[in-house]
């Protein structure tokens, strides 16, 4: 029968775009429950999906912050029985950490990091009493490596990948499979709500020095990253689908092979200090050819790296 799909932050980007390719699978093979917190934006989602609505795809709403609501969603699931749980739902944080305060820090947490572990909480009992099931996390580059002014988001990314990599051990010995997918720049509404709140952004508490590291240095060299290396939602999708079919998934799926060269660094030297010099080149030596530099990077070291990564097509 059909594999039962369940995706978290499906009314935009990322996740609605995996909602909509496994829903349109040609054979059919996957019943997709599509889950938001509020239903009044199901719009594009409903359009995307077209005569799949309804049939391949149904909606639950789903906050991944509340308790109540992630049990009320899984006990809405015939016989709870998830195969498939994509942990999606995620939100950015960008900016000098002196004018963040701690509560909106731990509203980051509260979804990338509690959000997952609430979730794999309420299925994985099913999980393990079945001996099946596989859970994947959108995770990002940024859950295996520091970028400058992402403090926190990353933070809540690296705290979400430890986390997996601690259940993946336990997990196995129930025959369940646990997967990150760790894309790159992506063009979605996450770098749309970033720039909107960079722009309302005041600088209490900040040096003069630091605000111009931020806004004249750090943020066009990440417009241009993002502008020539960004992937698009529909390419992470196909990503995704490629793990779920995969006989065996990997842990790690990296979707940009562009970041390798970057994450192989941390590898190279267990010290820390070339991933460190290395951003402090790109950024504040190499800032505007940023893009261009990290693509000589991907070339000079292409044939051993590449194939590291997990291809959309
Ligand atoms: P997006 O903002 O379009 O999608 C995030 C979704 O999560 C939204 O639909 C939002 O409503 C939902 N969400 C937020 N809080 C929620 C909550 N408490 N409960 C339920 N849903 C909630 O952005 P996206 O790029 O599609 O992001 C999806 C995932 O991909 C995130 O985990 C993000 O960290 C990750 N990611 C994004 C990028 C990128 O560049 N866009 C890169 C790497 C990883």
């Amino acid at each position: 029968g059909q594999r039962v799909v369940l995706i978290t932050g499906c009314s935009s980007g990322i996740g609605l775009r995996i909602a909509v390719t496994l829903a349109r699978d040609e054979k059919k093979r996957y019943h997709v429950i599509a889950t938001m917190r509020d239903l009044k934006k199901k719009e594009k989602l409903v359009e995307a999906a077209g005569d799949a609505y309804g049939k391949s795809l149904t909606l639950l709403p789903l906050d991944v912050c509340s308790d109540d609501s992630v049990t009320q969603c899984i006990n809405n699931v015939k016989d709870r029985h998830v195969d498939i749980l994509i942990n999606n739902a995620g939100v950015g944080l960008l900016g000098p950490v002196e004018s963040i305060s701690i509560e909106q820090m731990k509203k980051v947490f509260e979804t990338n990091f509690f959000g997952v572990v609430r979730m794999i909480k309420e299925v994985m009992p099913d999980m393990k009493a079945r001996r099946a099931g596989h859970i994947i996390v959108m995770s990002s580059v940024m859950g295996l490596q520091g970028v400058v002014f992402n403090d926190v988001y990353t933070a809540s990314k690296f705290a979400m990948e430890g986390f997996c990599e601690s259940m993946a051990v336990q997990l196995l010995k129930f025959n369940i499979r646990l997967s990150m997918i760790e894309p790159g720049p992506v063009h979605t509404e996450f770098e749309t709500k970033m720039m909107e709140d960079v722009a309302k952004m005041e600088y209490p508490g900040v040096d003069a020095d630091t605000v111009r590291y931020f806004k004249d240095v750090y943020l066009p060299s990440s417009i241009d990253i993002f502008e020539a290396m960004g992937q698009t939602p529909d390419d992470i999708a196909k990503c995704t689908k490629k793990v779920i079919e995969s006989s065996s998934p990997r842990f790690r799926n990296l979707t940009n092979s562009l970041y390798t060269p970057i994450v192989a660094l941390k590898y190279a030297d267990e010290t820390g200090g070339l991933s460190v010099n290395t951003f402090y080149n790109l950024l504040f030596n190499f800032g505007p050819l940023m893009h261009i530099t990290m693509s000589i990077l991907k070339c000079l070291t292409c044939s051993c790296l590449r194939r590291r990564t997990i291809s959309p097509n």
